[in-house]
């Protein structure tokens, strides 16, 4: 599995995918190398901003700190007069996605200094850049710094027909029913003993707890989760979905942890499902805003269509207030 690439292979990859980028604005072999195959380039950013591509924002992410100052200086010194307010947004996301210190300064001073592009997105530009996986946000102290809401680790849930009790992440239903369609709720059953799971930082199993049958049709579905024991549902909103017994419910096979980590980007292919990892959100970023604390909650995992009969489950964790967040996306 493992490819031995010398630097020259990588680098006539860098070039072949940048000449589809250019003679078919084709960006798939870029992302390709960047999502799939964890390349690092700025020759990405660079090719992207000359040909004026900005989408998929992705192609920013290794963008050199001179072209990270060229679109600060496009964005604070537009004019009102030349307002393009899309081509701004995209700049915007194109920063957000370069995330680093320099960029995350500029953008929080035209949140508090609106440029003339500011002027239709609402809650300002900060509001705007949790789709590179990051927001900003001040700490018990006070103090206002930059937060990543993903994990830096990421291991893949597989099919396994070969797990061992307990070993599943698919914990199957629980006892208890959900008051909106008579369902009974599933657990996703994560180990933080697990020496795999270590990043989580948890000591011991947590149940995250939630409606497969009303999530599409809910915000966000919660639960209070407690080491080592069942956690409880705190906050339903959304109509009902259809009922399932809990033999169709159960009909999914064991899920397990990869045995090797996978690139943080491995759940950019839809079906896919991973702990840890960036999302891969299919319109917007869906973080959550935990119920509690009221600060947008991290992501956790993400469930594809491997996993989901449709569509996408997004399970979010806020560490602080022991809350886990579910919700959905669907093409
Ligand atoms: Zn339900
Ligand atoms: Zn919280």
């Amino acid at each position: 599995m493992q490819e031995k690439l010398t630097e020259d292979t990588i680098t006539q990859e860098i070039n072949d995918a940048i000449a589809a980028l250019r003679d078919e604005k084709d960006s798939d072999p870029c992302e390709d190398l960047i999502r799939i195959r964890g390349v690092q380039s700025p020759a990405f950013a660079s090719a992207a901003f000359a040909l004026d591509i900005f989408y998929p924002y992705i192609l920013y992410q290794d963008a050199s700190p001179k072209l990270r100052d060229q679109i600060i200086d496009l964005l604070e010194n537009a004019e009102a007069k030349e307002r393009e307010n899309i081509r701004y947004y995209h700049l915007l996301q194109a920063l957000a996605m370069i995330g680093d210190d320099t960029a995350v300064k500029a953008i929080r001073n035209w949140q508090e200094h609106p440029r003339p592009w500011c002027e239709e997105l609402s809650g300002g530009p900060l509001a705007h850049v949790e789709g590179a996986g990051w927001c900003v946000e001040a700490d018990r102290t006070g103090d206002v710094s930059k937060r990543q809401l993903f994990f830096n680790a990421c291991y893949a849930l597989e099919k396994s027909e070969t797990a061992a009790p307990g070993e599943s992440v698919f914990g199957g239903t629980c006892d208890e029913i959900c008051p909106a369609c008579g369902c009974s709720y599933i657990n996703v059953v994560l180990d933080g003993r697990d020496e795999r799971l270590s990043f989580l930082e948890l000591h011991g199993k947590i149940r995250i707890k939630y409606c497969e049958s009303c999530v599409p049709w809910a915000q966000g579905m919660f639960c209070r989760y407690e080491e080592d024991k069942e956690s409880t549902v705190i906050l339903q909103d959304g109509e009902a979905g259809p009922f399932f017994d809990d033999a169709d419910l159960n009909s999914r096979p064991p899920f397990v942890l990869s045995k090797k980590m996978v690139p943080t980007s491995y759940c950019d292919e839809f079906d896919r499902c991973a702990v840890g990892g960036r999302p891969a959100f299919l319109y917007g970023a869906g973080y959550l805003n935990c119920p509690e604390c009221g600060r947008v909650m991290m992501h956790l995992a993400q469930l594809g269509s491997t996993w989901t009969d449709c569509g996408t489950h997004y399970i979010q964790i806020c560490r602080d207030c022991k809350i886990a967040g579910v919700t959905y996306q669907q093409t």
